[in-house]
């Protein structure tokens, strides 16, 4: 007897904490939402929230700024990418990412992904030899860390410099250092499919007192600057202040407020994801049909969704799939449809940036599954989950889903 259908929402987030209400409701009763409305001697809970995320981060400046594209356009745009540049990037990635390239007017440059969903290496090589660019704006998508040594030694070779999109990362390592302190820059978001959530925002670090001066001039400071939480001194402003236009995409206090709490209790939260992503992984693990990506001893990822692929199923057995399972209550996501659908997206629907041959990633693409896994789920619901998408596989089979 098939078990019972599975009703929980995949969408469905945890409640934010009291005590971040509470803060947010003291914002809202204060009147000073934008960040730098303050009292005299008062520190905004944007720059807080920076000071705090930086210490928890390990890095030497934090800035909030309105989302994680912001955060990724801005640091391009601080580490001086000009208009007509090329830029590396993950073929693999959420549209907002060759969205912040193109944002900046520059071209982003696609590079392969691996069967273990990381960027290749080889073609990463191949394509910073001929593309002339300057810069990896590198994805860590889906929480899959890329071999950092490796890629170090790449970027040193071809000069290249490195800016961490880290929206699936905030709190992933690799060999025990945070992914984000690798580049010049890492990106984050606290959109509310992220790790942290305000509804929309962004946090942008780095250890260069340059790049974070431009940073915050571009985030549209009004030369408030020293009212910031984790922001370089006055005099590293001196040269940039009058020369970096304002763009205006601050975050606020209210969202600050949100934040602060949820970051206070953030490493309860990784763990969480990562016992119910292994309670799943471990079950599908077991079938001869997915293959599940290989994750080398020195990551430490954030389970806060989980991808495998069914390299035997056709686009149509991949279809089948994407129904047995949503039949028994599971939303799985496929990366090969023809169209974006959802927070899917494929370069080939990327049609402002340049046409790309990418037969690997397409190859690995075609029968990739994407699964969140919100903290609202027990670990019961996990196990059933699992059970499903086992049952939903064995039906797609013996339909010859191939
Ligand atoms: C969500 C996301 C971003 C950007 O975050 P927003 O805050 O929505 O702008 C960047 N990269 C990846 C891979 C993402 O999933």
């Amino acid at each position: 007897m098939r078990p019972p259908r599975f009703t929980g929402s995949f969408t469905q987030q945890p409640p934010i904490p009291e005590d971040a209400i509470a803060a947010a409701e003291a914002v809202m009763r204060s009147g000073r939402l934008h960040r730098y409305n303050v009292a005299p001697g008062e520190m905004s809970e944007t720059a807080r929230l920076e000071e705090e995320f930086a210490r928890w981060q390990g890095a030497r400046y934090c800035l909030a700024v309105a989302s994680g594209g912001q955060a990724m356009q801005i640091a391009l745009r601080a580490a001086g990418v000009k208009p007509g540049e090329r830029v590396l990037t993950n073929a693999f990635t959420l549209a907002p990412v060759p969205g912040a390239i193109a944002g900046i007017g520059a071209l982003p440059v696609l590079v392969e992904t691996t069967d273990d969903l990381v960027i290749d290496l080889d073609d990463l090589a191949a394509k910073a030899r001929f593309s002339g660019a300057g810069v990896l704006l590198l994805s860590h998508m889906r929480g899959h860390i890329a071999d950092m040594d490796r890629i170090e030694a790449v970027a040193r070779a071809h000069g290249l410099r490195i800016i961490e999109d880290c929206a699936h990362t905030m709190g992933a390592r690799w060999n025990g250092r945070k992914s984000g302190s690798f580049g010049l820059a890492g990106c984050f978001s606290t959109q509310t499919y992220k790790h942290l959530n305000s509804g929309e925002g962004g946090l942008l670090t780095t250890d260069d007192a340059d790049l974070m001066a431009r940073a915050v001039i571009l985030s549209g400071s009004y030369m408030l600057y020293e009212r910031h939480g984790a922001a370089p001194p006055a005099e590293a402003f001196a040269e940039v202040r009058l020369d970096t236009p304002n763009m205006s995409a601050r975050m606020d206090n209210l969202r600050a407020a949100l934040l602060r709490p949820q970051l206070a209790r953030i490493e309860g939260n990784l763990a969480g994801w990562n016992e119910r992503h292994d309670r799943i992984a471990a079950r599908l693990a077991t079938h001869p049909a997915v293959r599940m990506p290989s994750r080398p001893p020195q990551e430490s990822y954030v389970g806060s969704s989980i991808q495998f692929r069914v390299p035997a199923l056709s686009a149509a057995g991949c279809t089948t799939l994407l129904s047995a399972a949503a039949e028994r209550g599971v939303e799985l996501k496929w990366f090969g449809a023809a169209e974006p659908a959802g927070f899917t997206s494929a370069h080939t629907s990327w049609r402002y940036i340049a046409r790309h041959e990418l037969p690997q990633s397409e190859r690995v693409l075609a029968t990739l599954f994407d699964m969140r896994i919100p903290l609202t789920f027990s670990l019961d619901d996990c196990d059933l989950i699992a059970i499903h998408i086992l049952g939903a596989l064995d039906a797609t089979l013996a339909e010859g889903g191939r």
